[in-house]
């Protein structure tokens, strides 16, 4: 493939209601759509995950338009590819920046997928025909919480994932484990809590959750296994794994259970495949996260959920979890907790 045009859109949607984690609030979502021509005039999207403020991971949607614009874009239009495998090597003399990497990455699989007249799941190696999806939900009051929680599993969501931080975890989860005694649920920290909160952590065992996400600092790895030896809840990492080097010392450390691929954190489609078969051959669980995607971003979590490892439901829920209009159609619809 040779690739003669690459246009970025910057695009800010509305969310239907605010998403709010630990790290903030979010009301709109700026993101970057990759529009990538090859000579022959087939066209692939990709988009890049970064938000407009660095709270998530330190990349921001400013800081992609620049690596694409300067670096990346130049790099991928000077030579000739074979292969989207041979994007992650072409750019891995540009250090970190996984998101705006993985941008074009995903656009490059894309026009290699229809030039081989195949859906992106099948030349990812993906065989699964429906996926199952669970829903995440940002942190509000309890009342509300109950009643999307309701909401969502009368529309068939698997699994329910709430965000916790300190003073906003053991209450929260006692009202939800009330009304819901057996529904699969975790609760994302997204990095909320240190050492000083040990006793609230081991408290949350008593609510059997299928696992709670990254409660310790975004770029720790060890003292998460000191963690996971004083917890009988799953740890699932999210920020600490943004290479599959990183998910190998994971794993021999011990200190997760379940590793959480976001395809844009660990800089495109080829990462996290390798990702997902290194817990596969580690009978470690994944499952896909999501980053309030459009329906670009995610119809390529979609796809990687159909590799065979991915055991349990992501966060990839239906368009309408969160826009009134996406910009794909058909919409991305969930029916019955599959997609
Ligand atoms: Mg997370």
């Amino acid at each position: 493939m040779r690739f003669r045009q690459v246009t970025l859109h910057h695009i800010r949607m509305k969310l239907k209601s605010p998403f709010t984690a630990s790290y903030g609030s979010m009301h709109e979502r700026d993101c970057i759509i990759v529009e990538l021509m090859d000579e022959e005039g087939v066209v692939g999207w990709g988009e890049s995950t970064a938000f407009a403020i660095p709270w998530y991971t330190e990349e921001t949607t400013k800081t992609n338009w620049h690596l694409l614009e300067d670096f990346l874009i130049p790099l991928l239009l000077s030579k000739e590819t074979g292969h989207p495998a041979e994007v992650t090597p072409l750019f891995s003399g540009i250090r970190r920046n996984p998101m705006a990497k993985a941008a074009l990455e995903g656009a490059v699989w894309d026009v290699f997928a229809q030039r081989s007249n195949a859906s992106l799941a099948q030349v990812l190696g993906g065989s699964k025909q429906a996926i199952e999806v669970g829903v995440a939900i940002g942190i509000v009051p309890l009342p509300d919480l109950l009643r999307k929680i309701e909401q969502y599993l009368a529309e068939g969501y698997k699994r329910i994932k709430v965000k916790i931080k300190p003073g906003h975890d053991l209450q929260l989860l006692h009202g939800i484990r009330q009304q819901f005694p057996d529904i699969p649920l975790m609760a994302d920290a997204n990095s909320a809590y240190t050492w000083q909160d040990l006793p609230q952590l081991q408290a949350l065992d008593e609510f059997r959750l299928m696992m709670i996400e990254q409660p310790f600092s975004a770029d720790d790895i060890v003292e998460h296994a000191k963690l996971q030896a004083q917890l009988n809840t799953p740890i699932c990492l999210d920020e600490s794994i943004l290479t599959s080097q990183d998910a190998k010392h994971a794993i021999e450390l011990g200190s997760c259970r379940v590793i959480n691929i976001k395809i844009g954190r660990v800089g495109g489609l080829l990462e996290a495949g390798r990702i997902h078969d290194i817990c596969q051959q580690h009978q470690v669980a994944v499952w896909c996260g999501g980053m309030l995607e459009t329906g670009i971003g995610r119809a390529h979590n979609i796809a990687l959920t159909t590799l065979p490892h991915f055991l349990l439901p992501g966060d990839t829920s239906g368009s309408a979890r969160y826009w009134d209009v996406d910009i794909i159609e058909p919409e991305v619809v969930a029916h019955n907790g599959m997609i």
